[in-house]
């Protein structure tokens, strides 16, 4: 047993998610209930499975062991979880494997690399062939300082980075990881990934350099922009520009400023707006979402107002109101992005306008005004229409109800007309579902799937009898399919086991499967037994008389086709069938 999982054998779930989430039983039951701390809700749909040592959300639909949820709550790495849980519950670790020794000295390594990374970049940008690249930054209104504290450099064109670090003696696994260099073709050696680029530092939470961004200089080359690739140290769907710098400010404040590029941070910084962050070549993430939400609750979304920015904010738009961020809109006019608006008007204008960025509701009704002539009662009902998506994703139904009645005031439209919209749309949404039925979870399902799953004493008896076909008829079939195959290989198997064998929607009914109320909480195990019993000889029953069932129907068609020595064949087995039922 390796010592994650030996961890795990130790410290309960109930006790780690206690910390965070107030749990409830449910009965006697080993399930516990409570308020997702993943999403905002007001009823819990939250389940801990204590027998299982495992989690689900029926709201939001995350689910995971031990480890996951202190990974996700923590926003950290699967090892850092292991060394806090083991630190917490004073379990002494083992020393560090030889695997886990050489990936920490890979990452040490990489970190290493990319200081010395930004030392060169930097180096080269107030050298003389960084002329250019200073008279585009002053143009820009970026002095020296602010290049400097920024980490901003200029990559060569001759390949000195991948000579430089070869000098310092990295290993040829630790120059292939780096996202830095790359292997010619030939063998013969490293070329520099970024050339000629004015180079962006890339920092992690805790403010080290994980990786680069470089903007094209020379005209017409392409692409504009380059990021570094994922790396052990860059993971860039959980890391944000800036955000080391941005977060105290943001805590002060209450809120982000997220903007498209990384000119419009430095900006923003140097005109005294630290709060600012950016996605780093992506569309906004969930990750980077709740890295945000972990210090303030509310983001002033200010992109670029051209095509591709409107593309961007409402990509990102999407992924703040999925994590429940409190999201306002800023945009300005004249066509400007922020770095230039604050250069042509000064930025107490544009923190006036910061200040006073409407909610994005109000922003999108702005936007059906535009679109849509509201001096017409056809004009009006399609403006209602062009937001009723976004209101029917507001998950609370308090705050639905008065956001749509804030927008109806808004718009000028009667409350009344909004509410029959609203139906009209819920009635839409019921018969989509009646049109794809979710399939009832039976209790002989449950039953065996559980047995299996809680009492691996009992598989041995169980598991020869769910190759039975009547298991078919069942939603999760394939789940059986995968547990019989699993145990012909891994008698000992864990929920995990099963569950990285399924594919999305039978990992869905598993989960329903487990955590659904029992009618007998807790019970013994020779309950348990006397249950899985009776519910093999429903089905073998089941099979039986199916069988039974055929067997007549071809009983009747060969006495019709006169074949009576089949009829009597027939008839003679289905005499046996009868008399061992
Ligand atoms: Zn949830």
């Amino acid at each position: 047993m390796d010592f994650a999982q030996q961890l795990k054998s130790q410290i309960d779930i109930v006790d780690v998610v206690s910390e965070k989430v107030r749990l409830k039983r449910v009965g006697a039951s080993p399930r516990y209930m409570g308020l997702c701390p993943f999403h905002t809700e007001k009823t819990g749909s939250f389940s801990v499975h204590q027998g299982l040592q495992i989690y689900k959300c029926f709201g939001c639909g995350v689910g995971g062991d031990l480890f996951k949820f202190v990974m996700e709550t923590e926003n950290i790495t699967f090892y850092e979880s292991v060394q806090m849980l083991a630190e917490r519950y004073g379990i002494p670790m083992p020393k560090r494997s030889d695997l886990a020794d050489r990936d920490s000295r890979l990452r040490e390594a990489v970190y290493r690399m990319h200081e010395i990374a930004m030392a060169h970049f930097r180096s080269l940008l107030h050298a003389p062939q960084g002329a250019e690249s200073r008279e585009y930054l002053a143009s820009r209104g970026v002095s020296m300082e602010i290049a400097e504290h920024f980490g901003l450099g200029l990559s060569d064109r001759a390949n000195g980075l991948a000579q430089k670090l070869q000098r310092e003696g990295f290993s040829p696994d630790q120059l292939d990881d780096s996202g830095l260099i790359m292997r010619r073709q030939d063998g013969s050696g490293y070329f520099d990934r970024f050339r000629g680029r004015l180079m962006f530092t890339i920092h992690n939470e805790s403010g080290k350099v994980a990786g680069f961004a470089g903007r094209a200089m020379a005209k017409g080359e392409e692409p504009k922009y380059m990021n570094s690739p994922e790396t052990c140290i860059y993971k860039k769907s959980h890391l944000l520009y800036n955000f080391h710098r941005a977060k105290d400010q943001a805590r002060k404040n209450g809120r982000f400023v997220l903007v498209e590029g990384y000119m419009d941070v430095i900006g923003l910084a140097s005109a005294g707006i630290h709060e600012s962050v950016a996605s780093c070549g992506t569309s906004l993430t969930s990750g980077q979402v709740k890295l945000m939400k972990r210090i303030a609750d509310q983001v002033t979304v200010n992109f670029d107002p051209d095509a591709a920015g409107a593309r961007g904010a409402e990509k990102s738009l999407q992924a703040l109101l999925e994590e429940h961020a409190r999201v306002r809109v800023l945009e300005l006019d004249r066509d400007l992005d922020p770095d230039e608006y604050i250069r042509e008007f000064g930025v107490e204008v544009y923190a006036q306008l910061l200040d006073r960025a409407p909610n994005y509701y109000f922003w999108l009704a702005d936007q059906a005004r535009k679109r849509y002539d509201h001096r017409t009662a056809e004009g009006r009902i399609q403006a209602l229409q062009f937001l009723l998506p976004a209101i029917q994703r507001i998950a609370d139904k308090i705050e639905r109800a008065s956001v749509a009645g804030d927008l109806a005031a808004y718009l000028g439209v009667e409350r009344g007309l909004l509410l029959e919209q609203f139906k009209k749309a819920a009635l839409d949404k019921r018969e989509q579902r009646l049109q794809q039925p979710v399939a009832p979870l039976k209790s002989v399902e449950r039953i065996l799937l559980n047995a299996a799953l809680l009492h691996p004493e009992l598989r041995e008896e169980l598991m020869p009898h769910l190759a039975v076909a009547t298991l078919r008829q069942f939603a999760s079939y394939p789940i059986f399919q995968a547990m019989v195959a699993l145990y012909a290989v891994l008698p000992g198997f864990a929920y995990s086991d099963l569950d990285a064998r399924l594919d999305e929607a039978s990992r869905d009914l598993l989960s329903r499967l487990v955590f659904a109320d029992d009618p007998h909480d807790a019970p013994s195990l020779e309950d348990v037994r006397r249950d899985v019993m009776s519910c093999l000889q429903t089905l073998e029953k089941g099979e039986r008389e199916a069988r039974m069932a055929e067997l007549r129907q071809r009983i009747r068609e060969a006495e019709r086709e006169g074949n009576l020595q089949l009829a009597m064949d027939l008839t003679m087995e289905l005499d046996r069938l009868r008399r061992a039922n």
